[in-house]
């Protein structure tokens, strides 16, 4: 090996054993202990500065499943990625989710393994607010939802006019929805950069609301972001578009 090539070999070394501490550092089992306070959204080290006021010695395991983020001062140790998908598994409990389910089109979800809800408020085409019977883990009781797929015209967003077809498509949701039981699946995401919960609704009749704004000309398909359905969305649009339906009337 010429010397130039020795060279190389040694820094690549470094590099990788280096790589390989930071991991064996890092990466912690459940039964790890680790501290927390009362109020805080992070988990520290036992001499961390944030534990002043409050201090809970916890398992990371349990730090995961508070969903406790690890503290930016005092870097503390990360949970084992094997550790951790079992918990996010786990937290999933009664979450209903059509990409995990391999749920080959909108129209064979299975709307009895699917969270109940009450449609308790209505915002606009795809956007409303749910009441959740029995809240899984991570949701709360009350929930603004968008529904996952759909793009209908904007009613009430404050710098905007109301949009060619954002009336009737909000008054569709709401004539159909509001004040109803309903079904909801999820999908890859849980929330957006909003914070609103993304899903699909089915009516007490099996009927995918998401699915029927797009095959009614109330909406299009928003193919944006993947999602489970979204070539059957796609074709929904075309259909409706074909037949002149809502907002493809004109
Ligand atoms: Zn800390």
């Amino acid at each position: 090996m010429p010397p130039l090539n020795k060279h190389k070999f040694a820094i690549n070394l470094a590099a990788v054993l280096f790589f390989f501490c930071i991991l064996s550092v890092h990466a912690a089992p459940e039964n790890t202990i680790v501290y927390a306070t009362r109020t805080g959204k992070a988990y520290h080290r036992e001499d961390c500065s944030a534990l002043s006021r409050s201090k809970e010695a916890i398992t990371l395991g349990e730090a995961a499943r508070r969903s406790l983020s690890a503290c930016s001062l005092c870097q503390p140790p990360l949970l084992n990625a094997g550790a951790a998908a079992k918990i996010a598994r786990s937290t999933d409990a009664g979450i209903y989710r059509v990409n995990i389910e391999n749920v080959n089109s909108y129209k064979n979800a299975d709307t009895q393994k699917m969270l109940r809800a009450r449609v308790s408020r209505h915002i606009d085409g795809d956007t409303v607010e749910l009441e959740f019977a029995a809240p899984p883990a991570g949701f709360n009781r009350a929930e603004k939802i968008r529904m996952i797929g759909v793009d209908t015209p904007e009613t009430v967003h404050p710098q905007k006019d109301v949009e060619f077809f954002g009336r009737e498509a909000s008054d569709f949701t709401k004539k159909m929805l509001l004040g109803k039981d309903v079904y909801v699946a999820l999908d890859w995401d849980t929330r957006d950069k909003y914070g609103r919960l993304l899903v699909y609704i089915y009516t007490a009749q099996g009927v995918c609301h998401n699915a029927e704004l797009i095959r009614q000309g109330y909406a299009h398909a928003y193919t944006r972001f993947p999602f489970r359905f979204m070539d059957e969305f796609r074709i929904l649009e075309q259909e409706a578009r074909a037949k002149k339906r809502g907002l493809w009337e004109y």
